[in-house]
């Protein structure tokens, strides 16, 4: 740490390139509040006013303005985000929990991002399902009982808030008497599990049923809290039988939820499972010309194709790169080049590169077992086959970042199932078995150099 490193003309510094980056909107609704704290072990210490801000700027912010912050001090590392310690007195926490009784529902909805919305949501062969079961969700005037749920579902970064977001948005805009929540699997559960504790429930049915439409987000992070599921998903099958409709997002589909009865996997299933695949190169170029055209700046064409050959991974990263490079540009002043572009993403592309895809593992473990490519492709079920093909399918999920569809298919297998499976099977046998661990061993240091 430099001796002279104010920590609040470093923060006014980069809030002049957080507005600059965000636009007005965004940053006062979530940005201008954040007070500095102090500088240490380079990280940043930021303040907040409350969880739900911290949170929001948490899932929302945090990386671009790390980003933002690296480009006014290269020494910060790190934004810690922390929530003023607010201690309420006994009164303060007696009117709290008398509003509480009687809170509109409504409150418990979070607030939509603007950004966030069906125009600006970039329609390709992966997503394609996905925005129009959404869109038709957020035009009809009724439940659509066919696609009652909506189980939306794709890794992260893909789409699947902003879809959300996007429905809440329109009916906010077109049809303002439909009551709509959105809130986060998380901040459900709290206020479900507050209510079974208060004995409340009943009421909070109630008034659940008062609405039109619940949106679940990340429906994977209840998985595990039996004993308040059971009554959650009656609530939900309550709640679509009077059809309300219900939609629900999730990194996986219903049936590889794990820790969840099989009747209620099931019965999440019932309505429309959209999933969304990983980006192609065209949706790339499609959603970073978006992004641009939305910016009103000019970047060279060598670039977009540049960013959309290298960041692969989802769009959460594709959108993290750009602003990387017009923050950098908007700056120091210069026109946006393919040189410079080389330069700033140069710590990002290296740790992509470092990046090992499947085809790497496969060709290590066929090497190793000394068996054929089209043998650990084949459906072959004799032993020393599928030992290796599930070895093969075991190191894909645990070295690389991809689903267990990308993963099955990569196997030219139809059914992610079988990826499951096989690397539950190698878990426990690492355990079991000295020869299996001995072969994963040696194939990890191969891979993972
Ligand atoms: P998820 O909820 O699936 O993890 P998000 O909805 O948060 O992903 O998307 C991550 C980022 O990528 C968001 O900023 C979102 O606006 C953007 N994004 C994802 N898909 C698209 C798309 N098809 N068009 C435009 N932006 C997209
Ligand atoms: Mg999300």
């Amino acid at each position: 740490m430099t001796n002279n490193f104010n920590v609040h003309k470093t923060w006014s510094k980069i809030l002049k390139l957080i507005l600059a980056h965000y636009g007005k909107d965004i940053f006062n609704s979530w940005i201008k509040d954040l007070k500095p704290i102090e500088y240490k072990s380079k990280t940043l210490t930021i303040e907040s006013k409350n969880k739900f801000i911290n949170d929001w700027v948490n899932s929302h912010y945090l990386n671009t303005i790390i980003d933002i912050s690296k480009i006014i001090n290269p020494e910060i590392n790190f934004i810690k985000l922390t929530t003023a310690s607010s201690k309420p007195n006994k009164n303060e926490i007696k009117t709290i929990d008398k509003e509480e009784k009687t809170e509109d529902l409504s409150i418990i909805s979070c607030r939509v991002d603007p950004r966030f919305n069906f125009k600006n949501f970039v329609v390709g062969k992966p997503n394609e399902l996905a925005y129009s079961a959404a869109l038709a969700v957020a035009e009809s005037e009724n439940v659509i009982i066919p696609s009652n749920p909506l189980f939306l579902y794709g890794g992260v970064g893909l789409g699947k808030t902003h879809l959300m977001h996007s429905i809440k948005s329109y009916i906010n805009n077109n049809n303002p008497d439909r009551k709509v929540i959105y809130i986060s699997a998380e901040k459900f559960m709290y206020y479900f599990i507050k209510a079974l504790r208060n004995k409340n429930i009943i009421s909070f049915k109630e008034r659940l049923r008062s609405i039109d439409i619940l949106m679940i987000d990340d429906i994977q992070f209840m998985a595990g809290k039996e004993g308040t599921q059971e009554e959650f998903f009656h609530t939900l099958n309550e709640l679509i039988n009077n059809h309300k409709q219900v939609v629900i997002s999730c990194d996986r589909s219903p049936s590889d939820l794990e820790n969840i009865e099989d009747r209620i996997k099931s019965r999440l299933g019932w309505g429309l499972v959209a999933d969304i695949h990983s980006t192609t190169y065209e949706l790339r170029i499609g959603i970073l010309q978006s992004k641009i055209a939305q910016m009103k700046i000019v970047v060279p064409e060598e670039v977009i194709n540049f960013l959309a050959n290298k960041i692969t991974n989802n769009v959460r990263e594709l959108e993290g790169a750009l602003n990387k490079v017009i923050a950098h540009s908007t700056l120091i002043g210069h026109p946006i080049n393919i040189e410079s572009t080389h330069e700033i993403l140069k710590d990002l592309l290296r740790h992509s590169e470092r990046q090992i895809s499947i085809d790497f593992i496969i060709k290590k473990v066929v090497l190793h077992y000394k068996i054929k490519l089209a043998e650990i492709l084949s459906t072959s079920r004799s032993s020393n086959i599928v030992i290796p093909r599930q070895v093969a399918m075991y190191l894909a999920k645990e070295y690389t970042k991809h689903s267990f569809l990308d993963i099955a298919r990569a196997f030219k297998k139809k059914d992610h199932t079988t990826v499951i499976h096989a690397v539950k099977k190698i878990k426990a046998l690492y355990n079991k078995n000295s020869t299996v661990r001995n072969d994963i061993n040696l194939l990890i240091r191969q891979i993972d150099h």
